[in-house]
Parts: structure tokens; C-alpha cells; sequence
């Protein structure tokens, strides 16, 4: 089946996952691939099967190169252990709906699926770009272009929110998630990247640590915590991963030019990923 007769099923389907981000009316129908709210805003399906929910242009900061870096480092496996860990605490592993919140070029949505992961899952990014790498590269999920601040996403309809190193909107999250829905966060600990930040900012020490006190705290705010979990491990390079690694993470944004060049004739053989899951609970 064509991607975008697949979007269009999976959105007849699933129709009632989605609000208009104009109006915040329902959507009604489905016609020649366009989904119409109750006002008659419209929204087409791409050729991808993927539908752009913007309102106005957004800048992010992710250009298509740090994405397909991003990939393919995912794809060498960088991530698989945290996934696994992110996995292991999802409660609707079957036929629950999942909003993969910043989902990027879809590789961590796309894992879980292939742990086992099935149901209504849907990734979302800010990022045009990103969209397009997920959809083209992934059948698992449906993806769409949308803003957490502008959202076309229904309330109390989500069994899961996975928010994997991208930005939040707690009240926002509350609204989807359904009464008893989970949450899972995850924020990085002080030794993530650790060599890497060593390269790039040996001279500069404060920038060689990183806190997440208080994005914990705010968690805590906002729901009832089940639980937080550390996960630490290596993972090792060939060249080819490192200088993906190097491409894909904004640390590179704030390094200079020598560090950059000093690191590519140096090239790490393994790095650290230390993550904090912040597992937690709707409150209402
Ligand atoms: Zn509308």
C-alpha cells in the first residue's frame, strides 16, 4: 500500500487522536486525502502520508545534516539500550495510542516498534525536515509536522507520552494524556557525552557538567511520580560513528573551530550515554 493510503486508513481509524489546532474542533471527515475540522480548516496528507499542522513557519535548529547523522548513528544502536529501558516501563505495549513527543527522524519510534510496540502511534516534531527523514525511512508510525504550543492533538486520548530529549509543555501533556496515562521522560545525566564534551570544552570546565535538578523538580510538579532510573553504559565507535556523533549533537554548536578539527584527528572509540527516565503519572 502506498504511504499515503496507509496515512489516510490510519487516520479514518483514528480521527479522534486529533483536534484542529485552528479551532480546536473536531475533526469530521477525511475527503481526497485533506482532514476537515467541524469549521472546514483543512489539512492535506502529504505524498509521505504525513500532514504539516503548523500555523506559521517555525526555526528550529536541527538542519538536515545533524539529522541524517542523527539517523545513522541511531541506527548503529547508540540508543537501543535506553529504548529497551523506555520500552520496558510502557503499559499499552498493544493497542494503545502513543504520542512520541519530538520524535526527530523517527528511529526511537521506529525501535520500539520493533521491540514490540504496536498500536496508534504517532510521532510529531517541529521539524519539517525531520518529518520527512521519519516518514521516509519508517513505516511504523504515522508523523506529522505539529507544535506542542499550537496542538492538533485531542485531549485525554493518549495512553503515553514519550518525551526522549526534546522539549516540554507539561499543562500541554496533562491535557493529552488520559486519566491514568504515563508519562516517560528522559533527560540527560552528568556523564552523557561525557569524552565528548572533554574535547570539545577542555579548557572551559563548566561546560564539561550538566544538572537536571531542577527539570526533576518540575516533573515532580506536575505528576505523580512512579519512578526515576538511571541508566548508564558505553557504547563503542568506529570512525564513521564518531563523526556522525560529532554531527548530530548541538554540543558541537558551542565549540570552536580547533576543538572541532583537534576531536575529528582524534576520534573516540566508545562514549558514555547517562540518562535519567522520569517515569510519572497523570494527576487529574
Ligand atoms: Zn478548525
Amino acid at each position: 500500500m502506498k504511504k499515503i493510503e496507509s496515512a489516510n486508513e490510519f487516520l479514518k481509524k483514528n480521527m479522534n487522536l486529533f483536534e484542529c489546532p485552528v479551532c480546536h474542533c473536531e475533526f469530521r471527515k477525511i475527503e481526497k486525502n485533506s482532514l476537515q475540522c467541524t469549521n472546514d480548516h483543512s489539512f492535506d496528507l502529504s505524498k509521505k502520508g504525513t500532514i504539516y499542522f503548523l500555523l506559521k513557519g517555525s526555526k528550529n535548529e536541527y538542519n538536515r545534516e545533524m539529522l541524517e547523522a542523527r539517523y545513522n548513528i541511531a541506527q548503529a544502536g547508540l540508543f537501543n539500550p535506553l529504548l529497551e529501558a523506555v520500552y520496558s516501563h510502557i503499559e499499552h505495549k498493544t493497542g494503545g495510542s502513543l504520542l512520541d513527543v519530538g520524535c526527530g527522524e523517527g528511529s526511537q519510534l521506529d525501535y520500539l516498534t520493533q521491540l514490540g510496540l504496536s498500536g496508534n502511534n504517532i510521532g510529531f516534531d517541529i521539524s519539517k525536515d525531520a518529518i520527512q527523514l521519519a516518514a521516509g525511512n519508517f513505516t511504523s508510525a504515522f508523523f506529522c509536522v505539529a507544535d506542542l504550543a499550537q496542538s492538533p492533538f485531542a485531549t485525554r486520548k493518549y495512553d503515553t507520552i514519550l518525551n526522549i530529549f526534546s522539549p516540554s509543555n507539561y499543562e500541554e501533556f496533562e491535557r493529552l494524556l488520559k486519566k491514568d496515562g504515563l508519562i516517560i521522560k528522559v533527560v540527560p545525566e552528568n556523564d552523557y557525552l561525557i569524552e565528548l564534551r572533554k574535547l570539545f570544552y577542555h579548557d572551559q570546565k563548566e561546560k564539561q557538567t550538566y544538572s537536571n535538578q531542577l527539570v526533576i523538580e518540575k516533573f515532580k510538579e506536575h505528576f505523580l511520580e512512579i519512578e526515576t532510573r538511571r541508566i548508564s553504559y558505553s557504547f563503542s565507535l568506529t570512525k564513521e560513528n564518531f563523526l556522525d556523533l560529532m554531527m548530530m549533537t548541538p554540543l558541537s554548536w558551542g565549540a570552536s573551530e580547533e576543538a572541532k578539527q583537534y576531536a575529528t584527528d582524534h576520534p573516540l572509540a566508545k562514549i558514555t550515554v547517562d540518562v535519567r527516565l522520569l517515569i510519572g503519572k497523570n494527576k487529574s
